[in-house]
């Protein structure tokens, strides 16, 4: 076996954006890929198995690791990739707690209920696969963005330590780490920001691309890409990374 094909692969936020593309490159080479978000039209229209699950709660997490394992068998590759963005935060002392608190639990909390199921059945194996979707604000704190900063930093403790505890049993876990990519939750901070600021969208994403070297944002296909390596039997010499899909930018 090589590559990703015959494995069993879950991906989550899997709906939409950066998720859904690295669950079609998954299928695409081989991979047996269970998709899983809150919103069932998107996922319906991939035409891969899904589940439909809040991946915020311990419940949904065990949901759509039993279904996985029910229909395709114990998750070989996980993609934790789901996560809410930043748009509706505020400067820290000005951070509503609720807002905290949904933010900790669907991107932080979520992944470690799901890490906590489905790492034990990869040391059964012996075999696993494990990335998360963290972000450049998981090492460089974004303005007025504590919820997700303090959560995507939290997600990389949480890909070292998957590391660190699965190493000896052929698991490997890592993290991407992207810059700008234009997907719905990217969008959704750019109209804020929009706003905030007086600007258009179109100048926002303009100010976000001058932030890379190459003068344009991150795409979806650069960070599923990496992914989809990260999640292949070639990928083994690398864990515990949090690599930056950040087109050379030094923050
Ligand atoms: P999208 O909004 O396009 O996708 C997010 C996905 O996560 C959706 O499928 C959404 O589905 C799912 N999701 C959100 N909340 C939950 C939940 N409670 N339970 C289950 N699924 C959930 O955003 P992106 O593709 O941009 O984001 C993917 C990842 O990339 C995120 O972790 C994000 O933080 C990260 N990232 C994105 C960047 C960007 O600029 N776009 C930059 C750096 C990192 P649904 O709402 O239906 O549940």
């Amino acid at each position: 076996m090589s590559g990703v094909e015959g494995r069993v692969a879950l991906v989550t936020g899997a709906g939409r954006g950066i998720g859904r593309r690295t669950a079609e490159i998954l299928a695409e080479r081989g991979a047996r890929v269970m998709c899983t978000a809150r919103s069932e039209s998107e996922l319906a229209g991939l035409g891969l198995d899904f589940a439909v699950a809040d991946l915020g709660t311990p419940d949904g997490c065990a949901f759509a690791v039993d279904e996985t394992e029910k229909r395709l068998g114990p998750v070989e590759i996980f993609v934790c990739n789901h996560g809410i963005g930043s748009a509706h935060e505020r400067v820290i002392w000005e951070q509503d707690i609720d807002v905290w608190s949904e933010t900790m639990r669907i991107n932080l909390d979520g992944p470690f209920y799901l890490s906590r199921l489905i790492v034990g059945r990869m040391v059964e194996q012996r075999y696993g696969r494990v990335v998360f979707t963290s972000s450049t604000a998981g090492l460089v704190a974004e303005h007025a963005g504590s919820a997700y900063n303090s959560s995507k930093h939290g997600l990389i403790g949480l890909m070292r330590s998957v590391a660190v505890d699965g190493g000896a049993f052929g698991i490997t876990s890592n993290a991407v780490l992207p810059g700008w990519v234009r997907t719905a939750m990217a969008e959704r901070s750019a109209a804020q920001e929009a706003e905030d600021r007086g600007m258009t969208v179109e100048q926002v994403w303009d100010a976000r691309a001058a932030l890379y070297p190459p003068g344009r944002v991150v795409t979806v296909d650069e960070v599923a890409e990496a992914i989809a390596f990260l999640a292949s039997e070639e990928s083994s010499g690398i864990s515990g990374e949090a690599i930056r899909i950040a087109l050379g930018a030094s923050e």
